[in-house]
């Protein structure tokens, strides 16, 4: 008779019971202690399926094999996660009011992460975006998730796909060189339209450049990184506290759309440690994925709807279909067809296009009567709010306009915001990269100087209202 070897370990099990239902032999049965444990050992043919199927990794079966030495049940290698990392300890994350944090924008970024629902991270450490998989990988085991350290960045984009293919809210977090090895899977999860968070704490480049200094030189590379006609929503917080509302708006954005949402952080924001105030949980919006209405003989995964975004199934709950980065028609299987490749890669422009008034996000300051209008974003906005309140209280016509999403572009909005302006300045850490994206988006309307700094130290704002003087004459 079969000798298989049922192991649990009692204090990684909620009593969940998912391994008691899918036991085809009723092996299982929870214990007084609202433990999972064996009741009919003799009855096990070692399927592994209660293994496979515990969120908690607190069964395991070793299938009896002739000639095998008994195993005993190792001691949990710990039944709590890593102590707490992010200054005031992470088991209530939100609570009843609002909560006062001091942390750097990285940790903002993890607690965003779970504040939206991601349960699932994947990943591979890289300077300066390291402490997001740190916190993580102790944040998401005390919630349910999984945290897997992949052996490398394109390992870790795959798995996010696979993650989010099967109903998980997923992410990576990355940096410069690691968001380069990233567009390829990126690339596939816009074909595929699969809802995923890519965070970039930039550093400086090409290359391996400088890993522990910020620049914003990737904000080209977010946009257009990986080829092909495809959008990409692309959010840029400044503050470590815009970094956690940035966070949870990603998730929301790339599950209502169906997209890939890029947080561009530079390596001022992730490192930058101050006071954040996190909202109520009740006052957290999180939003859920369109799922499909129709039983699954009938369902089309990427079926040409009235909003543009189809339903998106799950694997696992009875709907069986196709997933390519070839061009696929409806069904999910690839397609020569021009007519269907026409309609595809249309729709999965349209679907952001015609939506970009709700994604976009500006924010300004003194814009009225400004002579000068200061275009920033990110760490640079920061120093460039500063400056501007400067020239203010110096009596200068000066304004802000800093967007939160650099993607889709504010062209409308800037258009607006300088039209009784006589220049616009772009100070940003690089050499112009939005500088052009500003020039494109005003055509002759307003003269355009730039400011750029590639050397990995911030913009002072003492250089930037030197600047706006010099601009202004
Ligand atoms: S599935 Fe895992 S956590 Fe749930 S009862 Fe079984 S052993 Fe416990
Ligand atoms: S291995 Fe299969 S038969 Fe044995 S306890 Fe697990 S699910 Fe039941």
């Amino acid at each position: 008779m079969p000798n298989h070897q049922i192991l649990i370990y009692e204090p990684w099990c909620k009593g969940c019971e998912i391994c008691i239902r899918i036991c085809p032999k009723d092996v299982l049965a929870l214990n007084d202690r609202g433990k999972v444990s064996i009741v009919d050992k003799d009855a096990c043919i070692g399927c592994r399926q209660c293994e496979l199927h515990c969120p908690d990794l607190a069964i395991r079966v070793i299938p009896d094999r002739p000639g095998k030495k008994e195993e005993t049940p190792p001691e949990p290698v710990a039944s709590e996660p890593p102590p707490a990392m992010l200054g005031q300890g992470p088991p209530a994350l939100l609570g009843d009011k609002p909560i006062i944090k001091v942390m750097t924008g990285n940790d903002a970024c993890a607690l965003g992460a779970i504040a939206a629902g991601c349960r699932f991270f994947a990943g591979y450490p890289i300077t300066p975006s390291s402490e997001i998989a740190e916190n993580l990988s102790a944040l998401l085991p005390k919630v349910g998730g999984r945290f897997i350290q992949m052996e490398d960045e394109i390992a870790s984009m795959g798995a996010v796909v696979g993650a989010s293919l099967a109903g998980a809210k997923a992410m990576t977090a990355t940096s410069g060189p690691g968001f380069s090895l990233k567009q390829e899977n990126l690339g596939y999860a816009s074909m595929a339209e699969v809802p995923c968070v890519v965070v970039n704490v930039m550093r400086g480049g090409p290359s391996t450049g400088l890993p522990t200094l910020g620049t914003q030189q990737d904000v080209m590379q977010a946009r257009w990184g990986t080829h092909g006609d495809h959008p990409v929503i692309v959010l840029c917080p400044f503050s470590v506290e815009e970094t956690f509302f940035s966070t949870i708006r990603a998730f929301n954005l790339a599950e209502k759309y169906r997209v890939p949402v890029v947080v561009l952080m530079d390596e001022v924001v992730g490192h930058t440690t101050e006071k954040a105030v996190l909202p109520p949980a009740s006052e957290v919006h999180v939003e859920t994925r369109p799922r499909p209405t129709e039983p699954p003989e009938r369902f089309l995964p990427y079926k040409h709807t009235e909003s543009d975004i189809p339903p998106m199934a799950v694997y696992g709950e009875g709907y069986r279909f196709h997933v390519t980065g070839l061009a696929h028609d409806e069904t999910g299987f690839p397609t020569n067809n021009s007519e269907e490749i026409d309609r595809l890669l249309r729709r999965i422009n349209r679907k952001i296009e015609r939506y970009r008034d709700e994604i976009v996000d500006v924010q300004t300051e003194s814009l009225e009567g400004a002579q000068v209008v200061v275009f920033a974003y990110g760490s640079a906005s920061r120093s460039a709010r500063e400056a501007v309140r400067m020239a203010r209280a110096e009596g200068l016509p000066v304004g802000l306009f800093r967007p939160t999403v650099l993607w889709p572009f504010p062209d409308k909005e800037l258009v607006k915001a300088t039209e009784n302006a006589r220049a616009v300045l772009v100070p940003e850490l690089n050499l112009g990269m939005m500088a052009h994206e500003v020039e494109w988006a005003l055509q002759d309307r307003s003269k355009v100087h730039k400011l750029g700094r590639v050397d990995g130290e911030p913009l002072p704002p003492t250089a930037i209202l030197a600047k706006i003087k010099e601009v202004l004459g």
